[in-house]
């Protein structure tokens, strides 16, 4: 893609639009960057771009700063009914996604996955298999650094093993991985999509472009992705935890995955330190993947056995007085939860609740009545989630993060488990996921220096 000279207009002053607009500066191109927001985070970053000499506006956008662009970029985050996309249409001015202009420019082959839950442990793993078979790596996207900002040190025989969310699929266009991944579509972001399927069929842009040469990885055991296979050009792999496939299976406790025609025993899946049915589907699709970019049996396993997997994602914080602490912040969806809850073999003190992406509560109840004593809700969809499971088990309210650990603490046995893992993003009371996870850990570590107060 050539843009020498052409004037660029960027939406979004995040981590995705800076990359953009400096890698499009770096290219030659004359660069503008605009954010309806005016925060302490975006002056920064305005600041940075000024020095660069990019032009910038923050606190809105106006037509006028638009318009005379060759070319406008979106970051992932930029809805379709912001005015700059309007103003676009209205003016003849081209639009695309960051992640769409970073695969314009990348030279590397591309490992894309999606889904609705599992993409950053994927990734992850992925990215670490790859290592371990002496493959020039770069992991990107979704996850935090975007691919604009990668392009830099990407080479042809580099491995991007790239972070997709539905929200970059939605503006691409030429975008065609060498592999693509589709873990799972199950019900999320439904206060950003109207019908679910619209959410489902944004997924499947993944493999629209992929031909016969391209791999397409899926989960046999998802109901939801049954129809998939006809849809698609791509080279089709499967993975299962319930029976033998032509790509990864268990069998009597053991991976075996097929690596170049041949089907090879990896390990034990107890050998692997990260727990519950959910990653035991994500080892096989990463073990897939790695597979397609010629990764052996032995690099696969050595990366499995060693990877301890993510924070904020089930990850054991304490055990106090024998209660097991688990923060599961990254937990944003009622399917994760219900994940979550699946691999607890503990009684669960519950903590849920965030900002209210009008999901299907419901969907737990089967799980909350069987795994759960007692619910502890905080944030805005405290109501939402208290009248979907009414009739499952006891349910109080939290004020905020503290309180709620003190709570769920108060109601824990000794050999029980308190699970924070909320089914709501963050952002009615934190600033991401992550924050979420720190404060929770931060309450637990006062419990611990308070002293605790279990009943036995
Ligand atoms: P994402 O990047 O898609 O949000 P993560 O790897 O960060 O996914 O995991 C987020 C949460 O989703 C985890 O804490 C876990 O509870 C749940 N999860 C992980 N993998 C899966 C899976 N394959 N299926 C369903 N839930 C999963």
């Amino acid at each position: 893609m050539n843009v020498k000279n052409k004037t660029i207009t960027v939406v979004g002053l995040g981590n995705s639009g800076v990359n953009a607009a400096l890698l499009l500066q770096a290219r030659g191109a004359m660069v503008k960057i605009t954010d309806s927001a005016d925060t302490p985070a975006t002056e920064r970053a305005a600041r940075r771009l000024e020095e660069a000499g990019v032009l910038v506006e923050t606190g809105g956008h106006s037509e006028g700063f638009v318009k005379g662009s060759d070319l406008v970029v979106l970051s992932p985050g930029v809805e379709d009914s912001s005015p700059v996309i309007k103003w676009a249409a209205q003016l003849g001015i081209p639009v695309m996604g960051e992640m769409e202009l970073g695969y314009r420019f990348c030279k590397g082959k591309i490992i894309a996955i999606t889904g609705t839950n599992g993409k950053s442990t994927v990734t992850t793993l992925i990215g670490e298999m790859l290592k371990m078979g002496g493959k020039d790596t770069v992991v990107c996207g979704n996850i935090g650094n975007s691919l604009c900002g990668e392009i830099p040190r990407i080479k042809d025989d580099t491995w991007v093993v790239l972070e997709v969310s539905s929200f970059q699929l939605e503006k691409i266009e030429k975008f065609k991985p060498a592999v693509a991944v589709i873990l799972n579509i199950r019900d999320d972001h439904m206060d950003r999509y109207t019908k679910f399927s619209d959410y489902f069929n944004e997924k499947l842009k993944i493999f629209a472009k992929q031909d016969v040469d391209d791999f397409l990885i899926l989960n046999k055991d998802a109901d939801e992705l049954k129809n998939i296979p006809g849809m698609a050009d791509a080279k089709k792999l499967f993975y299962s935890r319930l029976g033998r496939t032509g790509g990864a299976y268990v069998e009597d406790g053991k991976f075996f995955c097929t690596l170049r025609g041949k089907t090879e025993e990896i390990c034990r899946v107890t050998d692997m330190r990260l727990k519950g049915l959910h990653n035991v589907e994500n080892a096989m699709a990463s073990m897939l993947a790695a597979g397609c970019a010629g990764v052996d049996a032995s690099s696969i396993k050595k990366a499995l056995i060693s990877f301890t997997g993510l924070a904020h994602r089930f990850e054991t914080v304490d055990t106090i007085d024998g209660v097991e602490y688990v923060d599961d912040s990254k937990g944003t969806t009622v399917d994760s939860t219900r994940r979550a809850l699946e691999s607890c073999t503990k009684p669960v003190i519950l903590i849920a609740g965030g900002k209210d992406k009008h999901s299907d509560y419901s969907a737990v109840r089967d799980i909350v009545k069987e795994k759960v004593k007692r619910i502890v809700l905080i944030g805005e969809a405290r109501g939402a989630i208290r009248s979907a499971l009414t009739g499952t088990v006891e349910m109080v309210e939290a004020c905020d993060m503290r309180d709620a650990v003190s709570m769920a603490r108060s109601f824990a046995t000794a050999d029980s488990l308190v699970l924070l893992s909320p089914m709501c993003s963050s952002f009615d009371m934190f600033s991401s996921y992550k924050e979420r996870g720190e404060v929770f850990k931060r309450a637990v570590k006062e419990l611990k220096n308070a002293g605790s107060g279990v009943v036995e």
